[in-house]
């Protein structure tokens, strides 16, 4: 073993440093069906009034409201994308049916429930107000109205809005491609029975996970050994398409962690080591071309923390998310969350309702070994360093994962 030469940089600071050297990637042109899930790269204005024309809300017929109370002559129909093309005199009215244009002349339109059809005279109520029963032209969006601006995600709602305003693509900022690897000598695959010393390789799982879960298009590079000239030619070939590089394990400061000295080699280490509890060996690396290289640490629980903390928020700033923090709220500890001298700590914790508050607890033991810590857990609890900690009952902001 041997000391790292990295400074202990403080966990704030480390993830400011990491966004701060995070682009946005650039925008592209995509169909609606690629689109889904996407960060708007425009702000997108209405280039016509929705609805386009007076349509009816309504089954009924389309009328002048100072014919009120009395019996009109039916002259025709106004179907869904079959108007009517004539013009409603006094005395007449159009049968129209939900969805039709409401004709020329006519100001309302009465239900169907609310008249006296007899042969082809139809008897309207007393009291109608003009402007019934129909949408307005520009009523739910006016032409040149900014309807969606950059930085939305685009979900159903979002893409039903820009289908009915006629764009057939949007431009939408490139989704990151990550590479993504483990490193380790006792690694095996998944499935295969490890001999005394192995382990299976589950970090790569997990990350996938956590890679698809951000949005990102993953290539998975199975096991790198702890062999320099192999590792450097996994991460050399990887780099040729990826604009990320995650990678678990070989940050430590054992002989076998070979992945600094390579990012070293390869470009700038801005972060080597960080005062956070689990993921003190982080490792945060910029390369040529504005590429990105995480070196996350070994242990499951610190690859998937570190994960949180620092590569989610440059993935979401990548894609273009106004938002890249996970969303927080007001939770009472139901246990002692104990400090850490040195660290901040990021505990894991599940959640349950009680009245109008969430309580949290813990999921036990807090190795960065044991994934059960993480598995089922509905949040993170900071806790800052060399404080008391903090107390059963009190009330602290936690970054949620999940709701219960
Ligand atoms: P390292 O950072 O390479 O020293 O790894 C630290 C520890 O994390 C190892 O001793 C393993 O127990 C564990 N570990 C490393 N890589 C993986 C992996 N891909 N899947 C599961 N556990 C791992
Ligand atoms: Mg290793």
């Amino acid at each position: 073993m041997r000391a790292s030469t990295y400074p202990l940089v403080d966990a704030d600071v480390a993830a400011a440093l990491v966004l701060e050297r995070t682009p946005v990637l650039p925008a592209e042109r995509v169909s609606l069906s690629d689109a889904v899930g996407r960060v708007l790269a425009q702000d997108l204005r209405a280039p016509t009034d929705l609805p386009a024309f007076p349509a009816s809300a309504v089954d009924g017929f389309a009328v002048r409201a100072a014919d009120a109370g009395r019996t009109l002559r039916e002259v025709g129909e106004s179907a869904a994308g079959r108007p009517f093309e004539g013009h409603v005199e006094p005395g007449t009215a159009t049968r129209i049916l939900t969805g039709g244009v409401v004709p020329d002349g006519a100001d309302t339109v009465v239900m169907v429930e609310d008249v006296r059809v007899d042969g082809a005279t139809v008897t309207v109520p007393a009291g109608l107000q003009a402007g019934t029963n129909f949408h307005r032209p520009g009523a739910d969006v006016h032409a040149g109205e900014r309807v969606l601006t950059a930085g939305t995600q685009l979900g159903a709602a979002e893409l039903g809005l820009a289908a009915a305003l006629g764009f057939a693509e949007l431009e939408v900022y490139r989704r990151p491609r990550v590479a993504l690897m483990s490193t380790g000598d006792e690694l095996v695959e998944v499935g295969k029975t490890p001999v005394r010393g192995q382990i299976t390789d589950s970090n790569r799982w997990a990350l996938l996970a956590a890679l698809r879960e951000a949005g990102v298009e993953v290539r998975s590079l199975g096991v790198a050994p702890d062999e320099p000239d192999a590792l450097r030619s996994l991460v050399v070939d990887a780099l040729q398409t990826a604009d990320v590089l995650v990678t678990s394990g070989g940050v430590s400061v054992g002989t076998h962690d070979l992945v600094k000295p390579l990012l070293e080699s390869l470009g700038t280490v801005h972060v080597g080591r960080v005062k956070l509890k689990p993921g003190k060996p982080f490792t945060f690396a910029t390369l040529s071309a504005g590429k990105l290289a995480f070196g996350l640490p070994g242990f499951p629980v610190s690859s998937l923390v570190t994960f949180e903390v620092f590569v989610r928020p440059a993935l979401r700033k990548l894609q273009g998310f106004a938002q890249v923090q996970r969303p927080t709220l007001p939770v009472r500890l139901g246990y002692d969350a104990r400090a850490t001298a040195e660290r901040t700590e990021y505990q894991r914790v599940t959640l349950r309702r009680a009245g109008q508050e969430l309580v949290a607890e813990t999921t036990g033991s807090q190795s960065s070994s044991r994934l059960l810590s993480l598995a089922g857990a509905h949040a993170l609890v900071r806790v800052q360093p060399g404080t008391e900690g903090i107390k059963s009952g009190t009330v602290v902001e936690a970054i949620i994962l999940a709701l219960p």
